[in-house]
């Protein structure tokens, strides 16, 4: 049927161009049978007749089958397709950062065009282990729990997982704000959303002012199943635009379980047998082909780094459902997002014992390292206290009460309000304080204060400590002796436990 396909990977091989006119067989929903297209290749794009374009997804003996990318419109058995034997190639540049652009990386902000700067490729094979290299730089998420006990290096996958309305796009957007002026480029790619909900996005990366470095693509809801299936793979795409200039990038796809869905509609139309909870056999594969183009380029390539934190829902805390499993196994770790700990007022609530980061901790800063070396068995342990405790009617041991207060003084420090990021500095510093244990006989609305106050008196009494520990990102003998000082002035103070 398609004697090009096999040459697909080395469309420059292809001395001669291939025009076509197909005719339209069926039309079901979003997917066009087509016949007489003999030269087409998988992943292709076609035009139809009044400019709607659609992409091959697939062949049958006689036909080609094809995803319309755009609205439902008026075509019928008999139309035109036309095409050319070329992989699908979409438009990328500098000028695109600040955008909001859809699926086909046409803008939809109504600011006028994009002038692009060369075209790319879509469905680009990742880089190879050659041009990798191991990551060494950290990804500073402004989350107080991931940057202590789970952090995230430039150039890995980190799967946030979890059920509906327990903070999972608050934590990724707070990534992105958190990267301002650190030279990271941040594209959020929202996939089958709701309008509203990927319009609240939209106007809190107005208010914070983020998008000087930021990019969006939209696939919500009210996108056309087409560009919702392909808006991740455009977001891969132009992220890898800037990540083979050496740039840094951060990839946010929000969310893959309805990018599944999109998939398994797809395939469930173009009659492919269903498996496990009626998902096509090969969604493992699309999905890890798309997680795997995440990536720390080695020096020879530029350097740059693609960070992905893909986000995907469970159903009743349920993690062992067949797309987060999948998920999990394809990523470098999970951020695990529980209901119940949100509705206990634990924001964000992150599950410690169920949340890792496989690698990020190779590119944690030293200084934040060690302090926080012992932090997430602290907190478990502290957790499985309170339980064992809930039902004891006798005084408890010293020993335990002390635990418990740590314990609480450590809750209290790692909680944290929505779209407020914590710069990396800060959180040494209150993690010092709190392996001195001068929080520990504090009460609640103490270290709230002291969360409030103390880096603000830090920058007060010395200007220079925040910028020494950014650039040195180590605690030597003279930041412990300011930072004693600090505690000393702090505690001392009248109005410091107020
Ligand atoms: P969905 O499944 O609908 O996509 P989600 O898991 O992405 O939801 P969010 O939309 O990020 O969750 O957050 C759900 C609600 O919780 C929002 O109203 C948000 O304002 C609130 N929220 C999230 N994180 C925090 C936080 N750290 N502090 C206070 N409120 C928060
Ligand atoms: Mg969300």
């Amino acid at each position: 049927m398609c004697p090009l396909q096999k040459k697909q990977s080395s469309s420059k091989e292809i001395k001669f161009k291939v025009k076509e006119v197909g005719t339209v067989r069926v039309v079901r929903e979003f997917i066009v049978l087509a016949k007489n297209m003999p030269s087409c290749i998988n992943g292709q794009i076609v035009e139809f007749d009044g400019g709607l374009r659609g992409i091959v997804m697939g062949f049958t003996q006689d036909d080609v089958q094809i995803l319309m990318l755009g609205p439902k419109a008026q075509i019928r058995a008999g139309d035109k397709v036309y095409s050319q034997a070329k992989a699908l190639y979409l438009p990328v540049g500098n000028a695109f950062s600040g955008r909001v652009v859809n699926a086909l990386c046409e803008p939809v902000d109504g600011k006028g065009d994009i002038v692009a700067d060369e075209t790319f490729p879509v469905f680009r094979e990742a880089p190879g282990v050659m041009d990798r290299t191991t990551v060494e730089r950290t990804l500073e998420s402004g989350t107080r729990i991931i940057d202590t006990i789970m952090p995230l290096a430039q150039g890995q996958r980190q799967l946030i997982v979890g059920d509906r309305q327990t903070g999972k796009t608050t934590m990724t957007t707070d990534a992105i704000i958190n990267q301002k002026g650190k030279g990271v480029i941040c594209i959020y790619c929202s996939i089958g959303k709701t309008y509203s909900s990927f319009m609240k996005t939209l106007n809190l990366f107005q208010e914070k002012g983020v998008f000087d470095y930021t990019l969006v693509v939209s696939g919500t809801a009210s996108t056309s199943v087409g560009e919702q299936y392909l808006a991740p793979y455009t977001a891969a795409m132009l992220g890898e635009y800037y990540m083979h200039q050496g740039k840094d990038v951060l990839v946010v796809f929000d969310d893959l379980t309805r990018h599944a869905w999109i998939y398994r509609q797809i395939s469930l139309l173009l009659n492919r047998a269903p498996g496990r909870e009626a998902y096509p056999g090969d969604i493992f594969y699309i999905h890890s082909q798309l997680m795997e183009r995440a990536a720390q380029l080695s020096d020879e390539f530029g350097g740059g780094a693609m960070t992905f934190l893909p986000i995907v829902e469970t159903l009743q805390g349920d993690a062992t459902g067949f797309i987060p499993t999948n998920l999990v196994s394809m990523t470098d770790g999970q951020t695990y997002f529980s209901s119940a700990l949100f509705n206990t007022g634990f924001r964000p609530a992150i599950d410690v014992g169920l949340s890792v980061s496989r690698i990020g901790n190779r590119a944690q800063w030293p200084a934040i390292k060690g302090p926080s070396r012992s932090l997430r068995m602290e907190f478990i342990q502290y957790k499985e206290l309170v339980q064992m405790t809930q039902l004891r009617t006798t005084e408890l041991s010293k020993e335990a009460q002390k635990k418990l207060r740590r314990g609480e003084a450590i809750t209290e420090l790692l909680i944290q309000d929505k779209n407020d990021p914590v710069a990396m500095e800060r959180l040494v510093i209150e993690m010092y304080a709190l392996n001195r244990e001068v929080l520990d006989e504090l009460t609640k609305e103490e270290i709230r204060k002291f969360k409030k106050d103390f880096y603000i008196k830090i920058c007060e009494w010395f200007p220079n400590l925040p910028q020494q520990l950014r650039e040195g990102k180590v605690v030597v003998d003279e930041t412990i002796a300011n930072l004693e000082e600090a505690i000393f002035h702090y505690f001392n103070s009248p109005d410091a436990t107020r």
